[in-house]
């Protein structure tokens, strides 16, 4: 409540643009898709959440290292790699069921430009094509317009700089961890902040969108917050569901599924349903990629103002303040 008020009142003052409705493909009444980070992703603790989905035929985007860490003491750098033929079988196997194979970077940890760009080209090597979409990783160094870098408000940057002190330098020309232009070149789309909100429209109504601030990425997206198990399931409860198809959103949920979504080889009770209860509406169900070209050609090519910006920050760091006080 407090939340939605406070979104209310930077609505006024900063004047997003205004809600247009979308008619979905095949007479569908909403889109559904999920972006999975790969940290601490096995095939043995994926392998039962990928079946489901290809059973209730939701291809989803996700994403993938292309070598192994060098840093295995953060257990959010491990995890399986395109250097493991049965991990690499599995993705190619995904990729020809329709999903979509994302980049996470070249490993969990640090990668300089010409790691990066050697692990773009295994990338294509192996599946045929660059990635389209890239979520960065973590505290990886080459991450594009990660930490204050991702904030255009000034006192908002100067705030986040005393709380978090790595720095990130993927878009930092002159930098050896520099491949914004190999970026540009390649990846489509690059996420963006994260809410607690199941209709990413209702937050920021247009996506994809330019930022002139960050040059290097061609388009951004924002996400809903379904980054672990409990936030996964509390996000698509029934009554959110509701909603999403009551409004003809679009759900772009933002998750981890290597971090405890199966146990024991087969997929969490409370997951399953959630997933089971958004397959039997009436959704499409396609990779990010696919439902962000087709919102391009619906909504148009969006550049943000600073202003629209500001907004999005500022609602984002409002959720972040309130959050579980509602
Ligand atoms: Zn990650």
């Amino acid at each position: 409540m407090i939340i939605d008020f406070s979104r209310r009142i930077l609505a006024a003052l900063l004047r997003p643009p205004e809600h247009r409705a979308v008619v979905w493909p095949n007479g569908k009444r909403f889109a559904f898709t999920v972006v999975d980070d790969t940290d601490q992703s096995t095939l043995e603790n994926i392998l039962p959440i990928y079946s489901l989905l290809h059973r209730l035929n939701m291809p989803i985007t996700k994403t993938a290292w292309v070598v192994p860490t060098l840093e295995p003491g953060e257990i959010d750098n491990r995890g399986d790699s395109l250097a493991d033929p049965e991990y690499r079988e599995f993705l190619l196997d995904l990729q020809g069921k329709g999903f979509e194979i994302g980049f996470h970077g070249a490993r969990g940890g640090d990668a300089r430009r010409k790691e990066t760009e050697a692990a773009l080209m295994k990338f294509r090597d192996v599946l045929g094509r660059y990635p389209r979409c890239h979520v960065n990783h973590f505290k990886n160094r080459e991450n594009l317009y990660s930490g204050r870098d991702k904030l255009s408000f000034g006192p908002l940057r100067g705030l986040y700089r005393l709380f978090q002190k790595w720095d990130f330098e993927g878009h930092v020309e002159g930098s050896p961890y520099f491949w914004g232009d190999i970026a540009k070149k390649h990846v489509s789309y690059v996420r963006d902040f994260h809410y607690d909100e199941i209709d990413v429209r209702r937050i920021y109504p247009v996506l994809p969108y330019h930022d002139p601030n960050r040059p290097w990425v061609n388009f951004w997206y924002h996400a809903s917050d379904g980054s672990n198990r409990e936030s996964f399931v509390k996000l698509l409860r029934r009554p959110n569901l509701e909603r999403l198809e009551e409004a003809g959103g679009l759900c772009i949920v933002y998750t981890h599924f290597g971090k405890g979504f199966c146990h024991d080889d087969a997929v969490d009770r409370a997951v399953a349903d959630r997933l089971e209860d958004v397959a039997g509406r009436p959704g499409w169900f396609a990779p990010v990629g696919v439902i962000l070209d087709f919102l391009r050609g619906e909504l148009g090519e969006h550049t943000l103002t600073h202003s629209n910006r500001v907004f999005m920050e500022l609602s984002w760091v409002v959720e972040k303040a309130f959050r579980g006080r509602t």
